[in-house]
């Protein structure tokens, strides 16, 4: 992985469809690194004992966490189900909660899961070629409803943060599930 200079400026490699970069080093999340996230935990053991799938990965390029800085990178999230329910990322509020994001959609489709500290929900469907708007205050969580991988562009500023605890304490609200072939809104009874 190449250091990008922040002071001086670079340009980096993206691929467009697949969302990769040869120069930059992927985090990847398997289903193992998300067992308590999804509504039906006795599916995600089931799948675990056969099998271990990467969920998504995304690019973290170093971006010094200073004000005035933009970090940006792309998230690509496989296509899939657990149970129900289809793959997603974590999801995660902004440690400096006020601070919003914008994401760019590659390819693919899904749903921008969003809920703000009081509780007000947002999903907003999302497919290629479109920009979403992460607003100030929500958390956020994209979710794969395609057949293919949900590949993102996405920046913010350098020095939100990010704070994953919240959900994973608390859940999500709502959840984005497969329903006669389609994707639904679904309340998640495990929300605490
Ligand atoms: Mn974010």
């Amino acid at each position: 992985m190449e250091n990008f200079n922040w002071n001086q400026g670079f340009t980096l490699d993206f691929n467009l469809q697949s969302g990769f970069s040869q120069n930059a080093g992927t985090t990847k999340r398997y289903l193992s690194d998300m067992r308590d996230f999804y509504g039906d935990t006795e599916t995600v053991e089931s799948i675990l004992e056969k099998d271990n799938p990467l969920i998504y990965e995304f690019y973290e390029l170093g971006c010094p966490e200073r004000e005035g800085d933009l970090a940006f990178g792309t998230t690509i999230v496989y296509p899939g189900l657990v149970g129900s329910e289809y793959y997603m990322t974590k999801g995660h509020f902004h440690k400096k909660v006020d601070t919003a994001e914008v994401y760019y959609v590659l390819e693919g489709e899904g749903y921008m899961v969003m809920e703000d500290p009081g509780g007000n929900t947002r999903e907003i469907s999302m497919k290629k070629g479109e920009a979403i708007y992460v607003p100030r205050s929500f958390a956020h969580r994209s979710v794969n409803t395609g057949e293919g991988p949900l590949v993102m562009f996405f920046t913010f500023a350098a020095d939100a943060g990010h704070d994953y605890g919240t959900i994973e304490q608390k859940g999500y609200h709502h959840m984005i599930c497969r329903r006669d072939g389609e994707a639904v809104v679904m309340e998640n009874r495990k929300w605490n």
